[in-house]
């Protein structure tokens, strides 16, 4: 991604796009999910590539606004004293953020993080050996963010279902993660969600049916039969339940 928020095909990065999500809706405060034409077609093409990705369209996006948001923090605001403070206050990011954070940043740029952090775990530490009681640390930032995130992309892709061109890429996709296609039947308008329904049974069903040939081809009566497309069922279904990475489930 370039400085100015777009992406290598010069395309509004995940994160400028939420931007647009919530200004969006600023703007049309009478109706919040009537985007004017012009932002339809940013977020349009947004959705659409996710779409064209291995794996849940929601967790696509919402991983592109974590890396955004992330890597700016890395870069740009490494001495701003706010951002600072934040990180202070919760010691830094949670397990899976953290991981992030390392893919993203470089060694000096961690080290410089790290450095604050580790100076200010020994200042509580102190507290506590002087018998004082240091307020209990926050909850990661990120982890905070990226929920408002979600939200957001949740909204978007409930809304932008309701278009023919989008329905047609859905099809052709791997479709929304179990956790994440909950969170847009709950959004959807009522047609939207019937459509999304019947596409996500059918999707569901033809697993449920691989899985099944899974197990049987198992069993010692049947286990002569060579494995056929069901062989990596389980990984499909994983994923599929979780939201996990498709190149997480591959390994
Ligand atoms: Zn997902
Ligand atoms: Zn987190």
């Amino acid at each position: 991604m370039t400085g100015d928020g777009l992406d290598a095909g010069g395309r509004p990065s995940g994160r400028r796009l939420l931007r647009w999500w919530r200004s969006r809706r600023a703007l049309n405060p009478g109706r919040p999910d009537a985007p004017a034409p012009v932002d339809r077609h940013i977020a349009f093409h947004r959705v659409l590539d996710a779409l064209r990705g291995d794996g849940c369209p929601a967790c696509a996006l919402v991983a592109r606004g974590v890396s955004a948001r992330l890597g700016e923090t890395l870069r740009e605001q490494l001495n701003d004293p706010t951002s600072r403070l934040r990180l202070r206050r919760s010691l830094g990011f949670c397990e899976r953020h953290a991981r992030t954070a390392l893919s993203l940043a470089g060694a000096l740029e961690m080290a410089i993080l790290c450095h604050d952090l580790v100076a200010h775990a020994l200042r509580r530490l102190d507290a506590w050996r002087s018998g004082q009681r240091p307020a209990a640390l926050d909850a990661c930032p990120e982890c905070a963010a990226e929920r408002r995130d979600l939200a957001e992309v949740v909204a978007l892709i409930a809304d932008l279902l309701a278009d023919e061109t989008v329905r047609s890429a859905y099809r052709t996709s791997a479709g929304l993660c179990v956790p994440h296609l909950e969170e847009v039947l709950r959004r959807s308008p009522e047609a939207g969600r019937a459509w999304l329904l019947e596409e996500e049974r059918r999707r569901l069903r033809a697993l449920e049916v691989e899985l099944a040939e899974r197990i049987r081809k198992a069993d010692w009566r049947y286990c002569r039969e060579p494995i056929g497309p069901e062989g990596d069922a389980h990984v499909r279904a994983a994923i599929k339940l979780s939201g996990i990475a498709p190149e997480s489930g591959r390994a």
